[in-house]
């Protein structure tokens, strides 16, 4: 029955992670395999407000069409954060609102990409990028990581061989696992890239989730604005109102507007007057610093119960921010069998091979700590190193 359906849809994968979630979603189960921001720092209550107040004022201009760019006071607040929190001469004509930033990696394969083209990707990558990318049918080619960003020598050997159309990368945190670039490894990156006329899709999911606050400079700062750069509300507002943003100059806004265009006229209009009401009423930089401590926490948390359980040849970063553990098994231990049987006990971890866009990481695994009290993590934690050396006998 294939020949009804696009090459397209019949050569992506259905996300891993969606389907894992579904296992997981049983209350009994710790689950460290999804990658949810905790419910408990969700402002229901001031979104409510924001919500009840904007219906009441202004209910039937919210709840009509409106313009594909996005709510004017709504890019002018995020254009204002690009220029205080990172010093980029940003202005609202850059930015477009999405739904979600995941909506942006849909955009930008609209805008680049035809089949057989190729694009740099992080090694491991962002799942969802790869799922997204996927649908416009590139090469990928997959540059790695190391404590410090991706590894140069690598990407310049790429592009000695190859046009990639561009490279998509996540400076901050990464997803999946937790590295962020250095200052020089951004500068050094940046100029590789302008230097090969490659433009840099900089997904900055958690730029706000620092848990020491800092602003890191963007690659893309380095690039004579120049960078493609999304963001997202996800992570310090709620995922559930699909709030996100791509921020890009102005020949390449022009594409992204038609693709947007086409594919759903504007993003959900009430979610964004509510999101501007929101951010008009209350102080998010005191709720993001509140999101930041609680993290930090669960972080060091994780990290410390990790070092008292594991054994000398499990290694694991300690994240400075984001939302995740990466966890590296000794070699020919599978995750994916420490999934398997974590299940059992009623522990999610999550295997790392899907992150891997030509294959390999079977030994490693992403752990999510946001969405764990102390008490699970303590629990969990000592689970996992349990059953990990069940299987290592067996
Ligand atoms: N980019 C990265 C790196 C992510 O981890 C996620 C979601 N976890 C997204 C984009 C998409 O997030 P959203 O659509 O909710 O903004």
């Amino acid at each position: 029955m294939n020949h009804r359906y696009s090459e397209r849809i019949c050569s992506t994968q259905k996300s891993f992670i969606r389907e894992i979630l579904k296992v997981t979603a049983d209350p009994e189960i710790i689950s460290f395999a999804g990658g949810l921001p905790n419910p408990n720092l969700i402002d229901d209550e001031g979104i409510q407000n924001a919500a009840a107040a904007l219906l009441k004022e202004d209910g039937k201009t919210a709840l009509q069409y409106s313009t594909t760019e996005g709510h004017p006071p709504l890019r002018e607040w995020i254009a204002e954060r690009y220029r205080t929190r990172y010093g980029l001469s940003v202005d609202a004509d850059q930015i477009l609102i999405t739904n979600g930033s995941q909506q942006c990696l849909d955009l930008v394969g609209k805008v680049y990409l035809d089949k057989g083209d190729s694009v740099v990707v992080e090694d491991p990558g962002y799942l969802g990028a790869i799922q997204s990318f996927s649908m416009f049918q590139p090469e990928f080619l997959s540059v790695s990581l190391n404590e410090e960003g991706p590894d140069l020598e690598q990407l310049a050997d790429v592009l000695n061989t190859s046009s990639p159309k561009f490279m998509y990368g996540i400076p901050n945190s990464q997803n999946p696992s937790g590295i962020t670039y250095s200052e020089n490894r951004r500068r050094d990156l940046a100029a590789i890239l302008c230097e090969s006329d490659v433009p840099f899709i900089e997904d900055d999911a958690y730029g706000e989730l620092q848990f020491d606050g800092v602003a890191r400079r963007p690659v893309s700062a380095y690039m004579d604005g120049e960078g493609v750069l999304t963001g997202s509300f996800s992570k310090i507002f709620s995922p559930g109102m699909r709030m996100g943003w791509v921020c890009a100059p102005a020949e390449v806004m022009d594409k992204v507007l038609i693709a947007k265009q086409a594919s759903d006229l504007h993003s959900n209009y009430l979610s964004q007057r509510i999101l501007s009401k929101y951010l008009e009423t209350n102080d998010i930089n005191a709720h993001i610093a509140v999101i930041n401590e609680e993290y930090r926490k669960r972080a060091e948390w994780m990290v410390s119960r990790m070092e008292e359980c594991f054994p000398d040849d499990v290694s694991f970063t300690r994240p400075t921010g984001g939302m995740f553990v990466w966890l590296t098994l000794p070699e020919g231990v599978s995750s994916t069998r420490l999934f398997d049987a974590a299940l059992k006990q009623k522990v999610a971890i999550l295997p790392g091979t899907p992150f891997y866009a030509d294959g390999g990481g079977e030994s490693t695994a992403r752990i999510n700590f946001s969405n764990s009290d102390e008490e699970q993590i303590m629990t969990g934690i000592k689970i996992v190193a349990d059953v990990l050396e069940e299987i290592r006998i067996t």
